[in-house]
C-alpha cells in the first residue's frame, strides 16, 4: 500500500530530524529549507517515515494511506 507524505511547512522549523530518519524521503536544501523528495512512498519506506513522524519535534509530518484497498 502506498502512503502520502504530508508536511505542514507552516510549522516545520527545518530541524532535520526527519532527514536523519528517512534521508531518501526528506532533505534540506542549501537554505536549510525542508524538501520532500518523495511525496508518495511504498511499504519499503514506511518504517523510516513513521520514525520521522515520531522524531519531528514540531509534529509537522503525517502520512496518509493512498488508494482504498482496505489496509491500514
Ligand atoms: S523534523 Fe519536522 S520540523 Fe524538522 S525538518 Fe523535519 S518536518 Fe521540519
Amino acid at each position: 500500500m502506498k502512503h502520502k507524505v504530508i508536511v505542514d511547512f507552516d510549522i516545520c522549523d527545518s530541524y532535520g530530524a526527519c532527514v536523519a530518519a528517512a534521508p531518501t524521503v526528506f532533505d534540506l536544501d542549501d537554505e536549510d529549507e525542508l524538501v520532500v523528495q518523495q511525496d508518495t512512498i511504498g511499504d519499503d519506506l514506511r518504517a523510516q517515515v513513521t520514525d520521522a513522524v515520531a522524531r519531528c519535534p514540531k509534529r509537522a509530518i503525517r502520512i496518509e494511506a493512498v488508494g482504498g484497498d482496505g489496509g491500514a
